[in-house]
């Protein structure tokens, strides 16, 4: 997670906040969440907008959203986690007589949650020769899916390949997103066991997963 920005947005429900009303709510209640974590306030119509077009970049890193409303006393700061992210996915090797939303919302279930501000439509299946798309929330700290097996039929499967759209870092090594093979823990801490215990790391490889997924290859 170094180096990654976290932005807190807040959120305004409905209507009620008129927007002469909007900077004396933002002075007053933005809360003090916590240390790094920069709120700001926005208008309603921009939620929508905000939510369909993550992932949000800064250059290579990603920034993560959550919504707060700060009318609800019940949350803590730590309710907030920024711990799912939301990314568009392509699958590529998908042959066109086999492409169906049935078949996108599995794949998108075998990375992730299906987003709930992206429904699937067909234009995700054939506006493009090449892939099939859609968006899922991917929960941080898991692994990302590099391939995926599919049976088409009974006569037929297929390994489709999955890239992740705008996503800056995704460590090779583990799958996990945000770092590269470089700064990743597992497996530096995979080096200093066998060096503690006088085992050669030369066959620790740099790569496990394919380098299709995104578009740096996971090196600096
Ligand atoms: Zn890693």
């Amino acid at each position: 997670m170094e180096g990654n920005q976290l932005a807190a947005i807040q959120e305004e429900e409905g209507g009620e906040r008129g927007a002469g009303q909007t900077e004396e709510y933002q002075e007053a209640k933005v809360p003090d969440l916590a240390l790094n974590l920069q709120v700001m306030s926005i208008s309603a119509p921009r939620v929508h907008n905000l939510r369909a077009t993550q992932p949000w970049t800064m250059g290579s890193d990603n920034l993560l959203i959550e919504w707060i409303d700060p009318a609800d006393e019940s949350k803590t700061k730590d309710d907030y986690k920024f711990d799912h992210i939301y990314v568009s996915v392509r699958v590529y090797g998908v042959p066109k007589n086999h492409r169906s939303l049935q078949l996108l919302q599995q794949i998108l279930s075998t990375i992730g949650k299906p987003s709930e501000f992206h429904p699937l439509q067909e234009s995700m299946l054939f506006a493009r020769s090449d892939y099939i798309w859609g968006t899922t929330k991917i929960r941080i700290s898991d692994s990302i899916v590099d391939k995926i097996s599919l049976t088409l039929d009974e006569k037929n499967s297929k390994t489709v390949y999955l890239y992740y759209e705008k996503i800056g870092r995704i460590c090779l090594f583990c799958g996990v997103m945000f770092h590269t093979v470089q700064h990743c823990q597992k497996r530096n801490n995979i080096i200093m066991e066998r060096v503690r215990s006088g085992q050669t790391t030369e066959d620790i490889p740099f790569f496990r997963y394919g380098e299709w997924v995104m578009d740096s290859g996971g090196s600096e």
